[in-house]
């Protein structure tokens, strides 16, 4: 089912399921599959579909038929109004406004802002709070691009505010309320996801039935890619520009999380951007997470969830979910799978 690049990562436990894939799917092979990258939400994103042309004629890829460009356009659209919504640089964002007043006062949400705070609520739940939005009074402390961490002491005083309980959801007027004074949120580690999944409905809505849409490490497929999988690569997680792994896959999301998209080493200390909540500090046992199931925005969580948990508790949550799979490298550069699959 995988194709391995020969890089030093060591296989264990995998029988795997089906075929080795050895070709690789070129990107743009016919003139009706359509692609666009752009930058949002401060990282890349990326849409590809096939849309059936009225005519059986070649269109060049530069006259995109208006058809196509709609649908690009919708799909940049999107993304840009849940990053205008959702990031926490945007002092106008309405999680701006919660991470202001909050504590102070019961806020009204928006019922999409108020459902993605119940899925986050639901993960943390599911993880005993390795997944937990409220990292974030301690998360913001940290500046990678300048190498900035916050002291054992800022760690200390933050982490009473670390705790998704605090998140006080009022289901009857959909408002929010911190019962810290210290909390604020980030949605940093589910978002993306979420983009990804209303993009795929915009793809399905225009009547797009093989399409692909990513957002950093978050990618969502519909459908194949016209009678073979799309083949998604998991990176190395030491060797830029490399594949680990590359999976065949259909009608499914998957999201990676690793330690080497926002870092910087200290000491022989890596500082990256996914926080154990319980410590305020990067989580280290492993290096790379990937997960596999239906739905966008669980699987961004859920991939942040499991790199938190480490190898052991973040397999055993993982078995535990019918509908997602994993795969982990550990620190070891060894790569897992999950139950799923591996052969019986
Ligand atoms: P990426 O943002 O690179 O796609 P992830 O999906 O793994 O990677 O999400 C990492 C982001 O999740 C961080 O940048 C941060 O915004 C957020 N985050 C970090 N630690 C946690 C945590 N313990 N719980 C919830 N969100 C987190
Ligand atoms: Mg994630």
């Amino acid at each position: 089912m995988f194709v391995f690049t020969r890089l030093p990562i060591k296989i264990v436990s995998c029988h795997l399921l089906c075929f080795i894939f050895l070709m690789s799917v070129p990107i743009t092979a016919q003139a009706q599959w359509y692609q666009h990258s752009f930058e949002v939400m401060g990282t890349q994103a990326h849409v590809e579909f096939w849309l059936e042309s009225e005519t059986s004629e070649q269109v060049a890829i530069k006259e995109v038929p208006l058809a196509a460009r709609n649908i690009i356009d919708s799909v940049v659209a999107e993304m840009q109004r849940i990053d205008q919504g959702m990031s926490p640089y945007k002092a106008d964002s309405e999680l701006s406004k919660l991470n202001r007043l909050a504590a102070m006062r019961p806020v009204v949400i928006s019922p999409e802002l108020f459902d993605l705070l119940k899925n986050a609520e639901k993960i943390a739940e599911l993880s005993d709070g390795a997944f937990d939005i409220t990292y974030a009074s301690v998360g913001y402390q940290y500046d990678y691009r300048n190498k900035q961490k916050p002291s054992q002491a800022q760690i200390e005083q933050a982490l009473p505010a670390i705790n998704y309980r605090g998140i006080v959801l009022d289901q009857s007027n959909n408002s929010v309320r911190f019962n810290h004074p210290k909390i604020k949120i980030d949605l940093g580690g589910i978002a993306k996801g979420y983009a990804v999944k209303n993009c795929l409905a915009l793809l399905k809505a225009a009547g797009v039935k093989h399409g692909l849409i990513s957002a950093g490490g978050d990618t969502g497929l519909l459908g194949d890619r016209r009678g073979r999988p799309w083949l998604v690569g998991i990176k190395h997680p030491r060797a830029e520009q490399k594949n680990a792994v590359h999976l065949p896959l259909a009608n499914e999301a998957i999201s990676t999380s690793g330690d080497y998209e926002r870092y910087f080493v200290e000491d022989g200390t890596r500082y990256h951007h996914i926080i154990n909540p319980k410590t305020g500090k990067s989580a280290w046992q492993v290096v790379s997470v990937s997960v596999i199931g239906q739905d966008p925005t669980y699987v961004d969580a859920l991939s942040t969830t499991i790199f938190v948990l480490g190898l052991e508790r973040g397999m055993a949550l993982i078995n535990r979910l019918d509908d997602y799979e994993a795969i982990i490298i550990d620190n070891q550069q060894t790569l897992h799978f999950s139950q799923g699959l591996q052969q019986n």
